[in-house]
């Protein structure tokens, strides 16, 4: 399915869907991590991956902007197959962003730096305009007051807000968030799952994965539980928390709600 356009002999696929992972497989040595995963992520859609730690969430995240390489099966974002290398992929990440648990900022940067480098990097944006659209960015996420310090001082929900802003700032067309929330002190959680909630809304195509159930039931449009590399079950928020369908699920469940 290297061309949408041209390809009438997909029926799976509407043009509506923007990730489509088809039969992936991936292994870590003898560690079957991804087991022939099937997974479509229509444009504007937030879909939540959930599950026991180990189950492979990351390792799928991770697959999705190229972080890893899977064995066999294909990706495609946007009708595009991943490239594999060069200017490409560089692009593709730029595409496809990505907030990770731990905030991943430049610490000698300043933060304004932060979201303006890879703009002019990456997409040869003209420093003064990657300045402006930096600088909206983090108005955007309640940062603007914090451009022109450093991360360490900054709040981790501050940091986590401005990885956002920087993932942003590469225009992307899939937003991917693996734990974003987890490193961070409760009472900052709420701050970042806000600018989440808002991006969702503005219709953002998003994949969160999470253990903020308030955040699945509130602001995703399909919840995917994996288990052992596997895609469970999926459903809606409410379906699936009212009415898990598998014992993994309901077990899942019962430990955590
Ligand atoms: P999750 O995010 O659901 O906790 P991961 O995708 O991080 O799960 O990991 C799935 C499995 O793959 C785990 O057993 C983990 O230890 C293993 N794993 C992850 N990354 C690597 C790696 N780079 N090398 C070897 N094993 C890995
Ligand atoms: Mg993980």
């Amino acid at each position: 399915m290297a061309d949408v356009a041209t390809t009438d002999t997909d029926t799976t696929a509407g043009t509506d869907d923007l990730v489509v992972l088809k039969g992936v497989n991936k292994h870590f040595g003898a560690l079957h991590v991804l087991q022939d995963i099937d997974l479509e992520i229509a444009r504007g859609e937030v879909v939540v991956v959930i599950g026991p730690s180990g189950s492979g969430k990351s390792t799928l995240c991770r697959t999705i902007n190229r972080l890893e390489t899977v064995d066999s099966g294909s990706i495609t974002v946007d009708g595009r197959p991943l490239p594999a290398e060069g200017k490409e992929l560089a692009r593709l990440r730029a595409e496809v962003g990505m907030v990770f648990q731990s905030f991943n900022l430049f610490a000698h940067r300043t933060v304004l730096e932060n979201v303006v480098m890879g703009q002019v990097k990456v997409r040869g944006t003209a420093r003064a305009k990657a300045e402006a659209k930096a600088r909206t960015l983090l108005d955007r996420v309640g940062v603007g007051a914090q451009a022109d310090k450093y991360p360490a001082q900054l709040s981790g929900g501050q940091q986590q807000r401005v990885a956002i802003a920087r993932a942003l700032a590469m225009d992307p067309k899939v937003m991917l968030f693996d734990e974003p929330t987890s490193a961070l002190d409760p009472e900052m959680i709420n701050e970042v799952l806000e600018v989440m909630r808002q991006l969702a809304a503005d219709g953002m195509t998003m994949v969160v994965v999470t253990h903020e159930m308030g955040f699945a039931r509130s602001a995703a449009n399909r919840v995917v539980f994996m288990a052992d590399g596997r895609i469970v079950e999926q459903n809606t928020p409410d379906a699936f928390f009212t009415a898990p369908r598998s014992e993994r699920a309901k077990d899942f469940l019962s430990k955590i709600l």
